[in-house]
């Protein structure tokens, strides 16, 4: 473990205080039951690490988002499903709607126009992914991939049931973003 350890040689029952410490703890043992409840460091860590997920998600459940977005797999889960950090970061921005897009760029005056030239509408990921004429027929292949039969469905239903529901419906998803100008 990279320590440096001494062993000095510590004369016994001589009066040097943290010897009789620990001789007195030794014997308190002794005399008490011999099972004692050791519980190993790898538990206490997976164990934290279950409670902090936890609340997480009691968190998100209770905020804002949880109405704007959906019930979306956490990005652990997501994480396991995607081939590398380049998509978890794909994903994260298309599920928080901050892929970058002309209507996303023109809140922030980076961009003249936050309209869609085809169809006149605010140019933003889900403008995009939804409703664009532009990718009408790249929609209709993505649709009949992921099993989409509703006509009109909103943002959040096509993450949280559909795009994002399994690794087999995300690699679709994210293989079909290049179409719809999505990098
Ligand atoms: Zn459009």
């Amino acid at each position: 473990m990279n320590q440096k350890i001494s062993l000095l040689l510590v004369p016994g029952h001589s009066g040097i205080f943290w010897n009789e410490k620990a001789d007195s703890l030794a014997k308190q043992v002794t005399e008490s039951t011999p099972f004692i409840d050791w519980i190993a460091s790898e538990d206490i860590i997976s164990n934290l690490k279950k409670q902090s997920i936890q609340i997480t998600h009691d968190n998100y459940r209770k905020s804002k988002y949880q109405a704007l977005i959906g019930n979306v797999p956490d990005i652990l889960t997501i994480s396991k499903w995607t081939g590398n950090r380049v998509q978890d970061r794909l994903i994260a921005r298309i599920i928080s709607k901050t892929i970058i897009t002309p209507g996303l760029l023109h809140r922030f005056n980076l961009h003249p126009d936050p309209l869609c030239i085809v169809c006149n509408e605010i140019n933003d990921i889900s403008h995009i992914l939804l409703k664009c004429k532009k990718y009408a027929s790249f929609r209709a292949i993505l649709w009949n991939k992921l099993n989409i039969v509703e006509s009109n469905i909103t943002y959040d239903v096509l993450l949280s049931h559909h795009a994002l529901t399994n690794k087999n419906h995300l690699t679709i998803f994210i293989q079909a973003l290049k179409y719809f100008d999505v990098f």
